[in-house]
């Protein structure tokens, strides 16, 4: 069946006109289901009662459930665990900035990328969403906390390149300005660095921003902490960068997680100097969030703040990531994993 949701305004008129329903229906339906946010066709009520029938036996509409909400005490935070129309469950994450509310979403059930410290990874990938369900995370939160959505980092469970053409499907299907039109500046997409695919995603120009979690400045240490660094060596990544940021003049962002002891000594901070000012690039810092599965810790207050001013120190541009609902498993993966653990 067609996953109506998947399909853009000009694809829908044309299915509807090919099933001999008039074109302004299809654009009836695409509201319904990308503004007014609805889960089902029977709550489309300007449609006839016999063509909402009809339309449910003939195309797929997804709809997730919320399984699990966690409200962090702290900020607001709120950690949802859904469960997809097959069962299987994605995490995503509501987080209210004084620029807007922003929302981090999963693109895949598990990750098949192996880094060692990431949660996500340790069952592998169960499989892909499709564009749809990706929608379904932004759309299930904004409905149920009745608030509107402006940002949105495919930051959470899988790696999103490795679903290349959903992604960019989703991408066009959240910026369109039929449904809620989301500018591409406020869309960021965070890759382990699949250099192929950043290098095709910089030639389509859009506007988001590439995070790259970056992790390691050698390619040693990065293929100790990351398998996909056996694929391809920073340097490949660096001149993926710099593509990337000549083709969209969007600047790069680095993700660098910080483990005690692995990666945050004076030295490192030298490398991720050296990178960082090769591609104009941000730096995010992000201290480890620790797994039961894996043996990383964190380092100290002061360790991180020495990292982030050694790098100021070095002119480049630096934030720690603010943390946000610490109180409610914050990283991700963890969600999901503590409830097919418990079953
Ligand atoms: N697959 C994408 C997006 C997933 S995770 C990617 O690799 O970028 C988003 C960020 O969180 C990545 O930088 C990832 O490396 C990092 N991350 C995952 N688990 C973490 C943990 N336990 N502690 C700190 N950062 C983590």
């Amino acid at each position: 069946m067609v996953d109506i949701k998947s399909l853009t305004p000009e694809e829908l008129k044309n299915e509807f006109i090919n099933k001999g329903y008039k074109p302004f229906r299809a654009s009836q339906v695409y509201d319904w289901m990308h503004v007014k946010l609805v889960r089902s066709f029977d709550e489309m009520t300007n449609i006839p009662v016999d063509m909402r029938a009809e339309l449910s036996r003939e195309y797929d509409l997804t709809s997730l459930k919320i399984v699990k909400e966690q409200i962090s005490k702290e900020d607001g935070t709120r950690k949802f665990l859904f469960e997809l129309c097959d069962g299987n469950l994605v995490e995503s994450v509501f987080m209210r900035y004084k620029h807007g509310n922003s929302v981090c979403i999963s693109s895949q059930v598990g990750c098949r990328m192996g880094c060692r410290f990431c949660a996500s990874t340790l069952d592998g990938c169960v499989r892909s969403l499709k564009p749809s369900e990706m929608l379904d995370q932004i759309y299930a939160i904004s409905h149920h906390v009745g608030e509107r959505i402006s940002n949105i980092v495919v930051m959470g469970m899988g790696e999103p390149l490795d679903n290349y053409d959903s992604l960019l499907r989703f991408i066009e299907l959240i910026t369109n300005s039929s449904g809620l039109n989301i500018s591409t500046r406020n869309i960021t997409v965070s890759t382990c660095g699949l250099a192929d695919k950043i290098k095709e995603l910089a030639a389509h120009k859009l506007g988001i921003t590439l995070a790259l979690s970056l992790h390691a400045t050698t390619d040693k240490k990065r293929q100790e902490l990351m398998p996909i660094a056996k694929v391809y060596s920073i340097e490949e990544l660096m001149d993926a960068c710099a593509y990337y940021f000549e083709m969209t003049g969007r600047r790069i962002s680095f993700e660098y997680s910080l483990v005690a002891g692995v990666n945050d000594t004076m030295e490192d901070a030298a490398g991720l100097t050296g990178l960082a000012k090769r591609v104009s690039a941000h730096v995010n810092l992000i201290p480890v969030n620790p797994i039961n599965e894996r043996d990383f810790k964190r380092g100290t207050r002061e360790a991180i703040l020495a990292f982030k001013n050694k790098l100021e120190k070095n002119g480049i541009n630096v934030t720690i990531r603010r943390e946000m609902g610490q109180d409610i498993d914050g990283a991700c993966g963890q969600l999901r994993r503590r409830k097919l653990t418990e079953e």
